[in-house]
């Protein structure tokens, strides 16, 4: 604990008496007077004192002393001795008090507070926090530019302070010449006294040549006119800081994969744009959003597997950005789409120039490893003269634009147009309706066959799902599969298609038609469903169907999409004996490791693939080797979209088991399929034998009788898209 002092305004009357006392005992030959008053005096002194433990004792010294001495001066009347005596009084008091003074400064300069005395204690004070700190403090002399600084400044740029001069270019020449400016101009608006503080984060050379990044602070010291004199100030390392700052901000706005701009980025930066709008109208620079998509994508992915997919992100990202301008940001927005935001546009056809660089640049085929990827890309242009709320809008129009790019056959640039809007409202009222048309029962399915290449006999259907609307019209799946795939009501269509499938091959095996197998398509939603091998367990149990007459085909993406689940799925469909296909089996897609691990029962040849095998020798070679592999395999090869005879014969002879195709027959209504079930050899259900693959000298035999096919002579009459 501090000792208390006894206060600075009472202290003089202590010192006096003290004195009194000290000086009357040594020069009056200690005489001792007898005086009623020296009572009073005592007390108070006593009181005066400050009344401390130290304070008491001292004072009871002194008291005692006084006492004696007020004994000498009573003892006798008042003489020259006593005149002499009051005069040494008073001269001693005055002396005690300065000297006491002194003392409780040099005290308080040990151990209190700072006090708002003296020059030398705030210099003492100020010389220490400067030892203290390693921040670098200096003042700058404005009218001689001196500049001083302490030795912590110098250290701070790693130099002794003797190697540098008192020059304010110490500091200023070593400022990275992209912050000079913005120093400059906050420097002088202080001094002006435009703004009460300096304040300025720059980037400074240290003695090793690298940069470190300081924070100045400093206020301007006026002189007695007003006018700057002094600047003192000092500056701090922010490096680590400034660091951390910069990781965060990496974190927060960068797309880890492809090192692009981020959706939060780009959104904050359209955001800016769109402001920047709003505020200045159409003097506002033209800026544009360029929405692009991947094609192919999903199947690169899921064949080649995540880390491919994510190597060509990360390709496509560096394509970008090299066709951007320094202005632009290009950002990657999620899964395939990446969207750039185009800044300061001349005019909208350098929008669709950039757009048409950057899908050129990604046609040239990625080498990623041992893969060639032929990718590319569809784009859409909103450009910010279009009127639009928000940028949420904005964004929403360069999708819209982008999905007629991608309907219009991909690889295309498509600008924003009001129209596009009406139609996308249209597709959203589609998907509202669609939803009711599953409730109102105004789905339904035609039956497309399919033939044994070698008997011309009928062994399939496949179950295509039609959407006849109020009006009459019959919409294709093409056209409303893709709405529902992007909710759940595909699950619900897919349950519908499967159960009413399954009713109509069971009501065709009990009317006693020649039995075929069921092909029901299953969307990719459809097959990552976790409990669908049940649900198809106990469809084929409500409808009394032979799980061997019902066929699932699921093309190799939907199934790559997660190829541990799928090998479960495929091996607890086929130990419930229900057959499963890959469809759309074909060059885009093939590929053989993934075959091997998909223990399917059949594979659908590709419509594309089909179409040119007559014309392409080396699709003819594909086709061939295909065919031989899956047979190798076990799998039997069904070829689809046959429409010629010359494909049919290609395929006859290269063995392929089964076709479809509009040359065989076109999808018609249930109906209709049952006539042509029923011109074939009826069978009664009770002998229903189970599919088998004809030996080969069977196959020869009935490869001839082919060309009479009933189906073929029937399909002969069709000319509709579907037979209706
Ligand atoms: P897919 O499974 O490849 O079905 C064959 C498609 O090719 C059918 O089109 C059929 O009408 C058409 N087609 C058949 N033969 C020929 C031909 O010789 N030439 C030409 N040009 N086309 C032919 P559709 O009915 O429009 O179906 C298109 C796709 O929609 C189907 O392709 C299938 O993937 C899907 N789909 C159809 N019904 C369903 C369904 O119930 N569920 C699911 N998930 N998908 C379905
Ligand atoms: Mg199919």
């Amino acid at each position: 604990m501090r000792r208390k002092l006894i206060p600075v305004r009472r202290f003089p009357l202590v010192a006096l008496g003290m004195a009194a006392f000290v000086l009357l005992y040594a020069f009056t030959s200690l005489r001792f007077v007898e005086n009623p008053s020296t009572v009073a005096v005592i007390a108070v002194l006593f009181f005066v004192s400050g009344a401390t433990a130290p304070s008491l004792v001292w004072h009871f010294v002194l008291v005692a002393m006084a006492a004696a001495g007020w004994l000498g001066i009573a003892w006798s009347a008042l003489s020259l001795q006593d005149f002499y005596y009051w005069t040494l009084v008073l001269v001693s008091a005055a002396v005690l008090s300065a000297a006491n003074v002194y003392f409780r400064r040099r005290n308080a300069g040990e151990h209190a507070p700072p006090a708002p005395a003296g020059d030398r204690f705030n210099r003492e004070y100020l010389e220490r926090a400067v030892e203290g700190t390693q921040d670098g403090l200096w003042y700058w002399e404005l009218k001689g530019d001196v500049f001083h600084f302490s030795a912590a400044w110098a250290a701070l740029l790693g130099f002794e302070k003797s190697e540098l001069k008192t020059h304010p270019d110490e500091w200023l020449n070593r400022v990275h010449p992209g912050y000079l400016a913005r120093l400059r101009e906050e420097l002088t608006s202080h001094l002006h006294g435009d703004a009460p503080q300096f304040r300025n984060e720059h980037r400074m050379r240290r003695k090793d040549g690298t940069y470190m990044w300081v924070l100045a602070r400093a206020t301007v010291i006026r002189d007695a006119d007003g006018e700057p004199a002094v600047l003192a100030g000092s500056h701090s390392d922010i490096t680590p800081l400034i660091e951390v700052e910069k990781r965060l901000l990496t974190d927060t706005f960068k797309d880890p994969l492809t090192g692009l701009a981020n959706r939060s980025f780009l959104l904050s930066h359209l955001q800016m744009a769109v402001e920047e709008k709003s505020m200045r109208g159409k003097g506002a620079p033209l800026f544009a959003v360029v929405f692009l998509d991947l094609d192919r994508f999903k199947q690169i992915n899921d064949t080649l597997g995540h880390h491919v997919g994510d190597e060509l992100l990360r390709a496509v990202g560096g394509r970008l950005r090299n066709c951007a301008r320094p202005d632009d940001v290009v950002a990657r927005f999620g899964g395939d789409e990446f969207v750039v935001l185009l800044r300061a546009l001349r005019d909208s056809e350098e929008a669709v120039l950039v757009a048409e660089r950057m899908l050129k640049a990604l046609l040239t085929p990625f080498q990623l490893g041992e893969h060639e990827i032929l990718s590319g890309g569809s784009i859409g242009i909103a450009l910010s003269k279009e009127s639009f709320r928000s940028s949420d809008e904005l964004l929403h129009f360069g999708d819209i634009a982008m999905y007629h790019s991608k309907k219009a056959g991909k690889g295309r640039v498509t600008l924003f147009r009001r129209e596009m809007l009406e139609e996308s409202d249209k597709q959203d009222q589609l998907k509202s309706e669609l939803e009711l048309a599953v409730e109102r029962g105004q789905l339904l399915l035609h039956y497309q066959p399919s033939i044994h290449v070698a008997t011309g006999r009928i062994v399939g259907a496949e179950a295509l799902v039609r959407w006849r609307r109020e009006n009459g019209e019959i919409l294709y799946p093409d056209t409303f599969l893709p709405l529902a795939e992007k909710s759940d009501l595909i699950q619900k269509i897919g349950e519908w298609v499967l159960r009413t499938a399954c009713a109509q091959n069971s009501a065709w095996q009990r009317a006693g038609f020649s039995p075929v197998r069921m092909s029901v398509n299953l969307s990719a939603r459809q097959v990552q469903q976790r409990d669908l091998p049940q649900l198809v367990q106990r469809i084929l149990e409500e409808t009394r169907l032979g799980p061997e007459w019902l066929e699932l085909e699921m093309t190799e993406a939907s199934l790559m999409r997660n190829a541990d689940s799928a090998t479960a799925l495929l091996r607890s469909l086929g130990d419930s004996g229900i057959r499963t296909a890959i469809d759309n089996f074909g060059i885009g897609s093939a590929s053989l490791s993934n075959l091997r691990q998909l223990k399917c029962h059949t594979l659908k040849m590709d419509r594309g693939f089909v179409s040119e095998i007559t014309t392409d020798p080396r699709v003819a070679a594909l086709a061939r080797g295909l065919i031989t592999m899956a047979h190798h395999l076990g799998l039997s090869v069904v070829a689809e979209g046959v429409e010629q005879k010359d494909q049919f014969q290609f395929l006859s002879a290269e063995q392929c088991d089964n076709v479809q195709g509009y040359l065989i027959g076109r999808p018609v209504p249930g109906e209709e399929l049952a006539l042509l079930l029923r011109s074939a050899t009826p069978v009664h259900l009770a002998t229903v034998p189970t599919p088998t693959e004809p030996d080969a000298n069977e196959l020869r035999a009935m490869q001839a009788a082919v060309g009479r096919s009933a189906a073929l002579q029937w399909a002969a009459t069709r000319n509709a898209r579907d037979s209706r």
